[in-house]
């Protein structure tokens, strides 16, 4: 059986982090390496591996992504950089250099941001 992630566990309380939002499905929390003023993670509490593991998934909760997008969109907003703008990415495995195998959005901003940043790099 996989161990629980990092996220798994900060779901859990086991692990702390300043958790932005929080419903029965998803749990949005500031990056730990923060790779711009604003980076945050939106996490699904149900521990897909990435992107692919949800979407080949037999229950494919496709709505998630609906969920996680809508509400990091809000937060940016809630952050003052609706109009500044911001990056969503999500890394899907080895190549994207993908840590944490658990699936997560990042949203990114606050500055101008590089076209090559990497929230690992
Ligand atoms: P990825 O898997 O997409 O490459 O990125 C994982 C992200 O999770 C990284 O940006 C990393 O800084 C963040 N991260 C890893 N461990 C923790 C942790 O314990 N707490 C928080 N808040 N973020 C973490």
């Amino acid at each position: 059986m996989t161990p629980p992630s990092i996220f798994t566990k900060i779901i859990n309380r086991e692990v702390p982090a300043d958790i932005l939002f929080e419903n029965e499905r998803i749990i949005v929390i500031k990056d730990i390496k923060a790779d711009a003023p604003i980076h945050y993670l939106g996490i699904t509490k149900h521990p897909y591996l990435n992107l692919d593991d949800l979407l080949t998934s037999s229950n494919q909760e496709k709505e998630l992504l609906w969920e996680l997008f809508t509400t990091l969109a809000s937060l940016a907003d809630q952050a003052g950089i609706k109009e500044s703008g911001y990056r969503i990415i999500t890394n899907n495995g080895p190549d994207a250099r993908q840590v944490v195998p658990h699936l997560h959005i990042h949203l990114l901003g606050g500055e101008p941001l590089n076209i090559q940043d990497h929230p690992q790099a």
